[in-house]
């Protein structure tokens, strides 16, 4: 059940992807961005920083609009210091997304952490939760999204803003309009 907060009141959520391999494994770090996107991040910090995948992911924002942007974070620890009493490190050695979520929800913003495959022992430390989303291992992509669904809603159709295609649903079969153009006499 989509639990979204009305528009104007909504959580501003950032993410923070360690342990990013540039030219390793852009896929997975690109799929974090999307799906932060996708269900309404901000923005994906990105440490190490790559600007050849910040700037794909910049031509899709573009593309399917909304203000979602891709920022290099060379210290990962300066992003957690710009989000005072409001990180949380999602891990599966942490305290369950159920016991947590009042308090993610009273924070605003507030800092998503994601690791790789080595995450450094002190933002166990440094972050103000450790976040389980179960606790079993998986996956950034999948922790991520379920935590964004559970605090904003997944997005229902329509374009987003600055959109130049969107998707009208269909029950077979693509339907993808540009509404710029088809909007012009
Ligand atoms: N052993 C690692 C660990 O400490 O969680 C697993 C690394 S996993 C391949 C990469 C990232 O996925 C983790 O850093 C974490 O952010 C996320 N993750 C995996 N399973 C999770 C879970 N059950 N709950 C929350 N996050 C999880």
């Amino acid at each position: 059940m989509a639990r979204a907060r009305a528009e104007g009141a909504r959580q501003k959520i950032s993410v923070l992807r360690i342990g990013h391999r540039p030219g390793r494994d852009p896929r997975l770090s690109t799929h974090v961005a999307l799906a932060a996107r996708a269900l309404g991040a901000e923005r994906l910090f990105l440490n190490p920083p790559d600007p050849s995948l910040e700037r794909r992911v910049g031509e899709i924002s573009k593309r399917w609009g909304g203000g979602f942007e891709v920022v290099g974070a060379p210290e990962w620890k300066a992003v957690l210091r710009s989000f005072p009493q409001a990180v949380a490190h999602l891990t599966m050695y942490g305290e369950p997304l159920d016991e947590l979520e009042p308090k993610l929800r009273g924070a605003d913003p507030l800092l998503l952490v994601v690791g790789g495959a080595k995450v450094p022992s002190e933002i166990y430390r440094l972050s103000t939760w450790n976040l389980a989303v179960g606790h079993q291992p998986h996956s950034e992509v999948a922790a991520l999204s379920i935590v964004l669904d559970r605090l904003l809603g997944t997005p229902g159709p329509g374009g987003w803003p600055g959109a130049r295609q969107v998707i009208v649903p269909q029950r077979r079969g693509k339907k993808v309009i540009a509404p710029v153009a088809e909007a012009l006499p």
